[in-house]
């Protein structure tokens, strides 16, 4: 493909894109597809001879559109939202064009430099105290997953990467039972193990962990010769938003001189908004490491997701590596490839910059707190459903619900729905029964949308009666 060819389908992709999200409204939400019908399209070989970009894109069309499910979809309720604002979007097109690898700072100064000052960006929107600096990741999962290292680390004194674990006791993690699966999964790859990660019941209003109970449970490890390495809390937890305080959390951290992690990646996006703080982000300064995902509630199209740190240094001995062909001469500068996992890197700063400017934190706050205000309103009317239940009131803008009926009726109902196509949702679980999540976040959505789920939820309710 020649460049002029390039700037044709360019322009022609761009129209489709404008037209897709324009008329997303009349396809259905998530994809109507039996299992193995999209592969079963494709030619079983790959191609000897170059074909035409117009036949390409008629497959596009006709094999995989089908099969997409429409996070963009004003009426997407399912998960947590995965939003791509217009703005972001045209930003990753310019990173896709120039298609750098911003792993050093010298192979792309500006990538580095934009990074920076976007993390402090969002933590000046985040109300977080001045020295956090951070880095941007690719997900919440490796963020958490970097902690984790660290705290490993730091409680051996750093010997773990270079004469690995053995002889080392038992290190120890705690968090609630209300934290997300990835908390398990750092857990597992960074040889701590399942058995040594510590969870301690989320209870009251909130559903976070008592600190009585943390501190008992520490208490008792290092009675047992166990090794605590840190503590995960959480503000917004997946399945219905269970969230800690974080205050006496980080006391007990403190009294037992223990790294600390707070996974925001959901609720972080709403702490923009300067009134939800102080009922969940009161003491948040105090966490040695916090993640949050502009790519779910605020905007910045997937990847995207930063890890503040209030000293970078504890991480930086954790996974710092500089080979020969790394390394770089003259002035000191920053070289993100170091605070993280993976060497290479994406420019993931320039969208949050494009989105930032493009809304200013006003426009990203009504929105958010539209999300929030249509949940509770939602919520209330399905209050008044004959016999639905509300199973756990909205946590910001998440909230849980059942029909009348046994567990498999829940899923039933949710099956239902999501075949029925003018609204996507998905089930959770709580206090042992199967409950039918729903939040509100998608960047396009409408009071209309949402309360449409009102009306759909009642007539496909009784259509499977
Ligand atoms: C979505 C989510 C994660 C995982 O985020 P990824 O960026 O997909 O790794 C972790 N924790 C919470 C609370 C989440 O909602």
């Amino acid at each position: 493909m020649d460049w002029d060819e390039f700037a044709h389908w360019g322009k022609h992709i761009s129209d489709w894109s404008a037209q897709y999200h324009k008329t997303l409204r009349d396809r259905p939400v998530r994809a109507r597809t039996a299992v193995g019908g999209i592969g079963a399209q494709l030619q079983v070989t790959p191609p000897e001879a170059g074909e035409d970009m117009s036949a390409i894109l008629e497959d596009f069309e006709s094999i995989v559109m089908p099969g997409m499910t429409h996070w963009q979809h004003p009426r997407f309720f399912a998960y947590f939202p995965a939003n791509a604002a217009p703005p972001s979007m045209l930003a990753e097109q310019l990173v896709n064009s120039v298609a750098a690898q911003c792993m050093l700072w010298q192979t792309s100064p500006a990538a580095t430099e934009v990074e920076g000052v976007m993390v402090d960006w969002l933590r000046q929107a985040l109300g977080l105290a001045d020295g956090f600096t951070g880095v941007i990741q690719d997900s919440a999962s490796s963020a958490t997953l970097s902690a984790v290292l660290t705290m490993r680390e730091r409680a051996t004194g750093y010997t773990g990467n270079m004469d690995g674990l053995s002889g080392k006791g038992h290190l120890r993690i705690y968090c609630s039972d209300q934290v997300h699966s990835s908390i398990d999964r750092a857990c597992w790859v960074s040889g701590i193990g399942q058995a040594n990660l510590v969870k301690i019941p989320g209870e009251g209003a909130r559903f976070g962990m008592d600190a009585g109970a943390l501190d008992a449970a520490i208490v008792a490890d290092i009675a047992a010769g166990h090794t605590p390495a840190g503590i995960i809390a959480i503000t917004g937890g997946t399945g219905i938003g269970g969230s800690d305080d974080l205050g006496p959390i980080l006391a007990v951290a403190k009294a037992h001189d223990l790294y600390t992690h707070l996974d925001a990646a959901w609720a972080g996006s709403a702490m923009i908004c300067p009134e939800f703080r102080a009922e969940f982000w009161d003491d948040v300064d105090g966490f040695d490491s916090i993640v949050f995902n502009p790519h779910k509630w605020l905007g910045a199209q997937f990847d995207c997701s930063i890890q503040f740190l209030r000293d970078a240094t504890p991480q930086l001995n954790t996974l710092k590596i500089e080979p020969e062909y790394l390394k770089t001469t003259g002035d000191i500068v920053t070289n993100y490839s170091e605070w993280t996992i993976p060497l290479g890197r994406r420019f993931r700063a320039l969208k949050i910059w494009f989105l930032l400017r493009s809304y200013g934190l006003e426009g990203l706050r009504s929105r958010i707190r539209n999300h929030v205000a249509w949940a509770q309103e939602l919520c209330e009317a399905i209050r008044e459903l004959d016999e639905f239940e509300i199973t756990t009131d909205p946590i910001l803008s998440l909230f849980s619900f059942r029909c009348p009926g046994d567990d498999a009726t829940q899923q039933r109902l949710v099956d239902a729905l999501n075949d029925d196509g003018r609204i996507y949702l998905t089930q959770g679980a709580f206090q042992g029964r199967k409950i039918i999540r729903f939040q509100v976040g998608q960047f396009d959505t409408t009071r209309d949308d949402v309360m449409m789920a009102h009306a759909v939820i009642q007539e496909v309710w009784e259509q499977i009666q």
